[in-house]
């Protein structure tokens, strides 16, 4: 097992149209020995980037890499213990399972009884024992997937960098290979950096999620953490099978009390009147620009016809779309805005009919209008900058 820790980590590619490129621009972070991190991000992000450094594959521009605290930053690739696992895996195709398992040995030189005992122990331990002189275009494609972990893995490494191992595979084999890489994780104790631009596989396999944007990370933390407290409105855009519902607008002040009232405040506009408590957690009308979240999940949608003591606003039934699990999406048109709202199969919706919208304000999420940061931070340290 081994400790990985970037600090300021930054790489620029100098690119014909666009000039110099931060591929990655500035990221600092640990993965603790034995952990499973999973790196989110969007295509063009970093991740590919990332790993090429963490490997010593490319060098970085500015910044340090260490290993369990060895500085590694200038060392060949060969110097240190990480097996890679290339996207779409790349493996050599006119090479045979065996070959392409011992290539990182012959590379090495490894004594030829050794080789073979080491390929033969590795193709048993991912059942490829029977598909050695089979080359990769005569393998389905979890099984090349598996090949190329096993090529990463022969080594011994103590890490384990994977560039989106999923990505190529459909359905099936998509769970069995991860449940495959969970018990490699567990049985060998590695420590596993996964990039994915899935959020379904870096949830199910992260223990942590590190979520990057433009060569920049977002945040890092449990998945969980993640999804409920998101750092600024990209990760809360991010993260979840249907984005979270943003309005912006501000924080006024209308007879005596704070109100936030979306957009420019005209007609057809949502204005809700903020508890005391809340409206000083935000800092008051003073703060200006700032931007509603509300996760789908979190609206609460009834008939309007039902009476109720909950405060609601109306908004109009647009369209909805109903998901195998039987969760359906309801997308609403409230004054000049849209939201979506997930309820349960069972309500009644017709186009154009008119619901009652509730915002359980405990569970809103409040961003600055100007830099997209959230307000929690403050808000539980109850000051105001
Ligand atoms: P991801 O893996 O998240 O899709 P990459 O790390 O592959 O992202 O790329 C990040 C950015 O860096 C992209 O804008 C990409 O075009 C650029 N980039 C990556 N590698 C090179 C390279 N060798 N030369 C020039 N630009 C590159
Ligand atoms: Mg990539």
């Amino acid at each position: 097992m081994a400790r990985i820790r970037l600090d300021c980590v930054r790489k620029t590619f100098r690119e014909r149209r666009r000039g110099e490129v931060a591929a990655v621009a500035g990221v600092s972070l640990e993965v603790a020995e034995g952990e499973y991190l999973a790196v989110l991000g969007p295509s063009g992000s970093g991740k590919t980037t990332l790993l090429r450094l963490i490997a010593g594959l490319d060098r970085p521009s500015a910044g340090r890499v260490f290993i369990d605290d060895r500085d590694c930053t200038e060392e060949p690739p060969e110097a240190r213990e990480v097996g890679l696992v290339f996207q779409g895996g790349a493996l050599f195709p006119h090479l045979d399972v065996f070959e392409n398992l011992a290539l990182p040995l012959r590379l090495r030189r490894t004594p030829r009884a050794e080789l073979e005992r080491r390929v033969d122990e590795m193709s048993a331990w991912l059942g490829l024992d029977r598909l050695q002189r089979r080359r990769p275009g005569e393998l389905s494609g979890g099984e090349r997937q598996r090949v190329a972990l096993g090529r990463a893995l022969i080594r011994h490494p103590s890490v384990l960098l994977l560039d989106e191992p999923l990505a190529a595979l459909d359905g099936p084999m998509r769970r069995q290979l991860r449940r495959d890489l969970l018990g490699l994780h567990r049985q060998l104790r590695l420590t596993v950096i996964h990039v994915t631009h899935d959020q379904g596989e870096a949830f199910g396999l992260g223990q942590r999620l590190a979520v990057l944007r433009e060569g920049e990370l977002q945040q890092v933390g449990p998945p969980r953490e993640l999804y409920e407290r998101p750092a600024n409105v990209f990760v809360a855009r991010f993260l979840g099978n249907m984005p979270m519902n943003l309005i912006p607008g501000r924080l006024c002040l209308e007879e005596g009390s704070t109100v936030f009232a979306a957009g420019d405040g005209g007609p057809g506009t949502l204005s809700l009147r903020l508890p005391e408590e809340i409206a000083r957690r935000l800092g008051g009308p003073g703060r200006g620009a700032v931007t509603l979240g509300a996760r789908p999940e979190d609206l609460e949608l009834a008939e309007a016809v039902e009476t109720t003591t909950l405060p609601g606003v109306r908004a109009e039934v647009e369209e909805w779309e109903e998901t195998a699990g039987g969760e359906v999406w309801v997308h609403l048109r409230l004054g000049v805005h849209r939201l979506v709202a997930r309820v349960g199969s069972g309500l009644d919706l017709k186009a154009g009919d008119g619901m009652l919208v509730r915002l359980p304000l405990g569970r809103v999420h409040w961003f600055d209008g100007e830099t997209g940061k959230t307000l929690r931070g403050q808000a539980l340290g109850g000051t105001t900058r």
